[in-house]
C-alpha cells in the first residue's frame, strides 16, 4: 500500500438550507447556511478529521463562500494547495428544501460556478503525483473538466502502487452519454473499493441483482464493496466471499445530506490505517449516522474519540 494522501477531486460548494419542509422556493421563507459542502468536500474533510492526510482538487471563487469552505477544510488537516481561486466567478452553491416526505429540493449553482471550472493546473498535479490513494466521486463527473484530472490521477496511482475507491454517486442522466458512460466503466475498472448507495451497486456493474452485480464487480477486479443502505446500515462484501453485515446506529435524522460522503470517508480511512473490515464497517456506519444528526452536510463529521463516544452513546437496530 503506498502511503501518500487520500486525494479527491471535484465540487466544492456552499448549502444553504430552508429552515421548513415544504415544497421549494417560490415564497420568501427562513433560511439557514452558508455550510461548506460538495460531496467531495464533505468526503475529504472526513478523511482528514479521522487523522488520516487528505487532499483535494478544487475551484472556488474569490468570495467568502470560497474562504469558508478553505478555512473549514485547512481547520480539518485537509491540504487544500490544489484548490484554486477563480478570480470571477462565484463559489459553486445549493440551496436545498425537504419535503414532508423527506424527497428534496434543489436550486443549484454548479456547473457555472467556480466549482465547475477545475482543471489539471501545476498545483493539481503535484496533489496528484504525491497520492497514495484516489477517492472518485461519481458526482464530479458532471464537471466538464473532471476526467482529465480522473484520468491522470488513476495513472499515477497505478504507477506508484496505490489503490482506488469509488462512490459511483453519478447523476442517472449524466450516465447515459455514451462518453461518460465509458469514462464511469473505465473508473470502475480500476477501482479496489466501491462505495454504493441502494441501486448504485447496479449501475457500477451494468447488470441488475444482487448477487450479479457482485460477481460482475468482482471479476473486474474490484476488492471491496461497501453497500450503504440508509437507516438500515451497511453491508462488506469481500472478494474472498466474506460478507459483513452492520447494523444502523439509532439517531434522530435532522439532516441526511452527507452520511455516505462520511461513511465512506470512514470506512476507506480505517481500511488505509490497517483497521480490519468488520472495525472499519463499525466507524463507517458511526461516522454517517453521527452526522445526520448534524445540521449541514460536513457538520457532523467525527474525529475517532467523538466517533468512539457517539458508538459508546448510541444503540444500534
Ligand atoms: P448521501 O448521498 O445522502 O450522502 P448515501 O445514499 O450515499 O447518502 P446512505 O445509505 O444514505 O448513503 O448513508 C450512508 C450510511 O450512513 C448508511 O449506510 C448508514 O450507516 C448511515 N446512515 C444514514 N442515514 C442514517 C439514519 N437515518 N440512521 C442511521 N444511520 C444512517
Ligand atoms: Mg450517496
Amino acid at each position: 500500500e503506498a502511503l501518500g494522501p487520500t486525494v479527491t477531486i471535484g465540487e466544492i460548494l456552499v448549502e444553504i438550507m430552508a429552515e421548513t419542509p415544504g415544497v421549494g422556493f417560490l415564497e420568501p421563507q427562513p433560511l439557514t447556511g452558508p455550510y461548506p459542502s460538495g460531496a467531495p468536500a464533505i468526503f475529504i474533510d472526513q478523511v482528514a478529521r479521522l487523522g488520516g492526510a487528505a487532499g483535494i482538487v478544487g475551484c472556488v471563487g474569490h468570495d467568502d463562500f470560497g474562504r469558508l469552505n478553505i478555512e473549514r477544510l485547512q481547520r480539518d488537516g485537509a491540504d487544500v494547495s490544489a484548490i484554486s481561486i477563480h478570480p470571477e466567478l462565484p463559489t459553486g452553491s445549493a440551496f436545498v428544501r425537504y419535503r414532508p416526505d423527506g424527497a428534496r429540493d434543489f436550486v443549484f449553482n454548479l456547473t457555472r460556478s467556480a466549482a465547475g471550472q477545475i482543471s489539471l493546473d501545476d498545483a493539481a498535479k503535484a496533489l496528484l503525483d504525491r497520492a497514495g490513494h484516489l477517492h472518485v466521486m461519481g458526482s464530479a463527473l458532471s464537471i466538464p473538466g473532471a476526467w482529465d484530472l480522473i484520468r491522470y490521477g488513476l495513472d499515477r496511482i497505478a504507477e506508484c502502487g496505490g489503490s482506488v475507491s469509488l462512490d459511483p454517486n453519478a447523476r442517472k442522466e449524466l450516465l447515459s452519454s455514451h462518453e461518460a458512460a465509458g469514462q464511469f466503466a473505465a473508473i470502475v475498472a480500476e477501482a479496489d473499493l466501491l462505495l454504493p448507495s441502494g441501486d448504485e451497486l447496479f449501475a457500477a456493474a451494468g447488470c441488475e441483482g444482487e448477487e450479479a452485480a457482485l460477481a460482475a464487480l468482482f471479476d473486474q477486479g474490484v476488492s471491496e464493496i461497501a453497500l450503504k443502505r440508509g437507516d438500515k446500515g451497511a453491508t462488506v462484501f469481500r472478494h474472498s466471499g466474506e460478507r459483513t453485515d452492520g447494523a444502523a446506529f439509532q439517531v434522530e435524522e435532522i439532516d441526511p445530506t452527507g452520511a455516505g460522503d462520511c461513511f465512506g470517508a470512514a470506512y476507506l480511512t480505517c481500511r488505509r490505517m490497517g483497521f480490519p473490515p468488520d472495525r472499519a464497517l463499525l466507524y463507517a456506519n458511526a461516522a454517517g449516522a453521527r452526522n445526520v444528526t448534524r445540521k449541514g452536510p460536513m457538520e457532523g463529521a467525527g474525529s475517532f474519540d467523538e466517533l468512539d463516544a457517539f458508538i459508546a452513546n448510541t444503540s444500534r437496530a
